[in-house]
This record gives C-alpha cells, sequence and structure tokens, in this order.
C-alpha cells in the first residue's frame, strides 16, 4: 500500500500549480500563427499584463525562463562596463548580479544577508556616496524565492529619490506577480520581470519585461542590447512574428490567455487577499510548531515575508528528511534549500520551503499542514502540537471576509 498515490501535489515555489483550463487550453493542433484567433489573443494581453503589473508603460514577451529576463533586462537597459547597484537579500539577487558581472558590467552588491529586507536607509547611503552618478541601474528582487523575505519596493524608490540619484529602478518580480501586491507606476518602478510559471500558472516558458518609457529612453543606446533580446521590436509589434523575434510559443499563449482571464475574474485585489490569507493560515501552524523543537521560520517579522513562499529550517539536516519522508509517502513535495551552506551539507539539508502561490485554495493548504504534522510525528522530530487547529482556527475567523467584487477591485494606480 502507498497513501502517496492519487494526484501528487508539488507544492514548491514554482514551477506552481497548473489550473487544469489552463492545460486544457493549451492541448489543441498547431494554430495559424499570421492570422485569426492566436493573433487577437496575443495582442489582448498586451494591455493585461500591463494591467497586472499595474503600468501604463510597455511589456515584452519573450519565449524565456526567468534567467532568460535577467538578461533581457540588462541587455536592454545598460552598456559595456557601466556600473550597476544590486541589492541582495539571497540566492536570488546573487544570481541577477552574477549575470550582470558575466555581460561584463562593473557590479555594486549590497548584501543584506539572509534573513532581513534591503534596508533603504543604507541603499540611500550607497546612492549617495555615487556622487558622480557612475550607477546606472539599481537592482532588487521583490521576493527572494530562496529566503523567502519580501521586501518593500516603494521604500526603495523612496531611498532612490532620496538620495536625489537619476539611476533606472529594476525588479524582479518573478516570484511575486500575482501572488503579492504590487504596483509597478505607483511604486516608481523603471523595469520588472516576471515568468510565466509562477503566479501566472503556466507552465515554465514565457517571460516578461514591463518598462517604462524613462527606461525606454535611457537604454536607447545600451550598447549589450543583443538582437533576440531587444525589447523595442517587442513591445510595439505589427506582426505576430514580431512579438517574439520568431514562431510564437503558440500553445503557452493559450494557456496564458486562460490564466490571465482567471486572474481578471477573481480580480488581482482578491488574488492578492487570497494569497496574504493562505500564508496567515501557514504562518499560524508553523508558529504552533516552532513552541517547541528546532523549527524556525527564516523570516522572523511577519510584514517582511512573502505570500507565495516560506523558507523554514529543522536544524540537524531534518529538512530533506522530512521533504523525502513526505514525497515518499504522503505524494506531496516541498521546495529545497537553496544558498544555504555548501551544496550537501548539514546546513543545507536543514532548510525547506513551502511554495503558496498561484492556483492554491484553503484545503491544499489544510492538507499540506496536516502533512508536515504527519511527518515530523512519524520522524520523531519534536515539535509544538496543535499547528492543524491554528491553522483552522486563523481560516475560520477570517477565510469568509475576503472577497472583493472585481469592479471594486481595480488596483489603485490604474483605477
Ligand atoms: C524562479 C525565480 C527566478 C528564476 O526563474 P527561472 O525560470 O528558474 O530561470 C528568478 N528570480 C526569482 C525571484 C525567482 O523566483
Amino acid at each position: 500500500m502507498s497513501l502517496a498515490n492519487g494526484r501528487h501535489y508539488l507544492a514548491i515555489p514554482g514551477p506552481s500549480v497548473m489550473p487544469d483550463s489552463v492545460l486544457q487550453a493549451m492541448h489543441r493542433p498547431a494554430p495559424n500563427i499570421y492570422t485569426g484567433e492566436l493573433v487577437e489573443i496575443t495582442h489582448g494581453l498586451v494591455p493585461d499584463l500591463k494591467m497586472i503589473a499595474g503600468t501604463a508603460g510597455h511589456v515584452a514577451m519573450y519565449i524565456s525562463n526567468g534567467h532568460g529576463l535577467w538578461e533581457a533586462s540588462l541587455t536592454n537597459m545598460v552598456s559595456r562596463g557601466d556600473k550597476v547597484l544590486v541589492c541582495v537579500t539571497g540566492n536570488f539577487g546573487h544570481g541577477w548580479a552574477d549575470v550582470a558581472t558575466r555581460l561584463g558590467l562593473d557590479v555594486e552588491i549590497l548584501d543584506f544577508g539572509k534573513q532581513a529586507p534591503v534596508d533603504p536607509a543604507r541603499l540611500e547611503a550607497a546612492l549617495r556616496a555615487d556622487t558622480k552618478h557612475e550607477i546606472k541601474a539599481v537592482m532588487s528582487v521583490h521576493v527572494d524565492t530562496a529566503t523567502s523575505v519580501r521586501n518593500d519596493i516603494a521604500a526603495l524608490r523612496h531611498a532612490i529619490d532620496a538620495a536625489g540619484h537619476p539611476a533606472v529602478f529594476a525588479v524582479d518580480c518573478i516570484a511575486s506577480l500575482g501572488c503579492d501586491r504590487f504596483e509597478m507606476d505607483a511604486w516608481g518602478v523603471d523595469v520588472m520581470i516576471a515568468a510565466s510559471q509562477k503566479g501566472l500558472m503556466t507552465p515554465p516558458g514565457m517571460g516578461f519585461v514591463w518598462f517604462s518609457d524613462k527606461a525606454l529612453a535611457e537604454g536607447k543606446d545600451a550598447d549589450l542590447r543583443t538582437p533576440y533580446w531587444d525589447w523595442t521590436t517587442r513591445a510595439k509589434p505589427v506582426h505576430l512574428y514580431e512579438y517574439f523575434d520568431g514562431t510564437p510559443p503558440t500553445q503557452h499563449i493559450y494557456g496564458l490567455r486562460q490564466a490571465v482571464d482567471m486572474i481578471l475574474d477573481e480580480g488581482l485585489e482578491n488574488v492578492w487577499k487570497r494569497h496574504e490569507t493562505l500564508a496567515g493560515a501557514y504562518w499560524a501552524a508553523i508558529d504552533q510548531w516552532c513552541s517547541d523543537g528546532a523549527l524556525r521560520f527564516n523570516i522572523d517579522t511577519p510584514a517582511h515575508r512573502s505570500h507565495a513562499v516560506t523558507t523554514l529550517s529543522l536544524g540537524n539536516g531534518d529538512g530533506t528528511r522530512l521533504r523525502e519522508w513526505l514525497t515518499d509517502n504522503l505524494g506531496i513535495t516541498l521546495g529545497i534549500s537553496l544558498g544555504f551552506g555548501e551544496i550537501g551539507s548539514d546546513e543545507s539539508h536543514s532548510y525547506f520551503r513551502i511554495g503558496h502561490m498561484g492556483h492554491i485554495n484553503a484545503h491544499m493548504v489544510l492538507g499540506i499542514v496536516g502533512a508536515i504534522e504527519t511527518a515530523m510525528s512519524a520522524l520523531d522530530i519534536p515539535h509544538g502540537i496543535g499547528g492543524s487547529v491554528a491553522a483552522s482556527s486563523f481560516l475560520s475567523q477570517i477565510g469568509t471576509q475576503v472577497s472583493v467584487t472585481p469592479s471594486e477591485a481595480a488596483c489603485s494606480c490604474c483605477g
């Protein structure tokens, strides 16, 4: 007998759970790419993607994962040898900085460790010190998917303004778009990137770079620009070919259309509120478990935590033991440790992550909470009792109060 049989639940921070209707929308023969439905659908995605990002600016679409977007954003913004300042709060900030270094940029890293958000005061000080305005771009992740920290992007914009610095401000929202509140124009973000496989609930393979008129103007002569990643034509295409610099990702476009419709039907405010509430249910359970034993949140302060992923440590390498037991015995896969200790070390094996982004609801969360509790008992991992009860009680109190009708839910930045 195996209790893991039945539908497997991949609860990692991307790829996230794909709605059946998204997969079904993709299950079709190759469509005509020159005229007809696919062309109309692609044109129609542009305003909706801008609405989800909270911008009246531009969006370029790519056949790409997130790593490609790191390169796409940089090659359109800056020139070889330019200086960029990267705020790092975990593995993903380092990843973007690494791409910048390999592109031949002069990279200054402001490292805030793995357990805290970017400190706006330190950013402001670093920018004030750059009296000659050599820094051309300030980069930060919104949510670092490795540490599960969520940065206050509006506060970083204030810091840049307080320093009177003209750098372009670029933000990686790959783990947060469609999960955590994000308002590109209202928060003064010039460039933003996100991929299809997280909050956008579509298989990996499409990526997006949103950019402001300022970023377009500043990057006009960027000499790192290469033909494929060039955002200029992609954002103002005449033919479908020009959106993707070649054959479009036909099936992905159908899937993304369905996923975006689901987000619009629910209402963006409701989507954010659902993520916040479900994260709250997890945290209520985890607070109980943490009251005894070695389990710890990586990010102590709830206000600094992502609503899409939670990073935890069990100590003693027990994170991996727990994950493997859950996969083998209960049909649930949680996220691995990323960026903590040497790969294979006890420290690394101590961490694990719960992905709670995209197409998830209360019974999925309650199922994982119960499953983690079961695993800790089965493995004799000491923990405080009452996690499931705490999550249920949290949801029973606020779970029914979160609905906003989509018409009221239009985000504040675009009315
Ligand atoms: C997932 C993720 C990436 C990398 O995306 P890939 O599609 O795996 O290349 C980059 N940044 C953040 C914040 C992410 O969550």
